[in-house]
């Protein structure tokens, strides 16, 4: 079973959001009382990639998740690709 994120959703016009939105809605202006915590599921492909150099190089992507959101997230893999399905490995590290 995948992970989850705690996450909001929008019970009028049913957007997702990550990290959760506490001051309303922003795509239909809903108030903060029409946001709902959500459990998403912490899946999604690979939209970005960026190499980051340093003393602890990694690798960080944009993930469009499965539920909606598109985060940023570290990756764990090697050789990850544009267009690869990843899920959550150990909290917030996908992989
Ligand atoms: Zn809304």
């Amino acid at each position: 079973m995948d992970a989850t994120l705690a996450g909001t959703r929008c019970a009028r016009c049913e957007r997702v959001y990550f990290p959760p939105l506490a001051i309303g809605c922003e795509a239909c202006g809903a108030p903060e009382d029409q946001l709902r915590p959500m459990e998403i599921t912490a899946r999604g492909t690979i939209h970005a990639l960026a190499r980051v150099h340093g003393e602890k190089p990694c690798t960080v992507a944009e993930i469009q998740l499965d539920d909606g959101p598109l985060i940023r997230a570290v990756l764990s893999s090697d050789r990850p690709r544009i267009g690869d399905v990843v899920r959550a490995a150990d909290g917030q590290v996908f992989g």
